[in-house]
């Protein structure tokens, strides 16, 4: 069975481990553009993992999710956390997901999207504004659910993207709707 609780899915304190902050790869590493494999989420590299990625994210202003290949590991796990933004209308904090998969996605809106590892662009890409993904938990492995709309939906499918292999460039809809990025976040 699947959890269905509200997330508060990430605690140092609960797992005891401290993030270091990580170097961020920039496209067009290699590491970007392939699929990443699916980790462990209780094995002792993954919880540092995890830890690395929301530590690395809490350090880059502006940064609302962060995954694995992004620092160079091609393993299914990224982190999120969007409750900083202002566009934000759901969202459920600072979050780890490992393995984590689409169980459902409705209602497409375009809107512009960054990305760490491509700073110098911005895109116009469409996605689900109505999501429930699926995921493990780092450290128990538990498997939950969450529920999300609207801006962190968008962080969800971007990271979700990124452990596929894909970056928002894959998604957008031509080259007019890639522009230059003015200033930076
Ligand atoms: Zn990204």
């Amino acid at each position: 069975m699947t959890a269905q609780h509200p997330v508060a899915l990430w605690s140092e304190d609960l797992l005891g481990v401290e993030g270091r902050v990580l170097a961020v790869v920039r496209a067009p590493a290699p590491v970007l553009s392939a699929p990443s494999a699916d980790v462990d989420p209780t094995a002792a590299e993954v919880v540092q993992l995890a830890a690395d990625l929301v530590e690395t994210m809490r350090v880059s202003p502006g940064c609302v999710g962060l995954a694995a290949p992004q620092v160079g590991v091609a393993g299914r796990v990224f982190c999120v956390d969007v409750s900083a933004h202002p566009k934000v209308r759901t969202h459920h904090g600072t979050f780890v997901l490992c393995n984590a998969e689409i169980v459902s996605a409705t209602r497409n809106e375009k809107a512009r999207e960054g990305c760490m590892s491509v700073p110098d662009l911005t895109g116009d890409v469409r996605r689900a504004s109505r999501l429930v993904v699926r995921g493990l938990l780092p450290g128990t492995g538990e498997e939950v659910e969450v529920t999300t709309d609207a801006f962190e939906a968008r962080a969800l499918q971007h990271e979700i993207d990124h452990c596929a292999g894909r970056l928002f460039l894959d998604r957008v809809a031509g080259a007019d709707a890639v522009h230059a990025r003015s200033t930076y976040l």
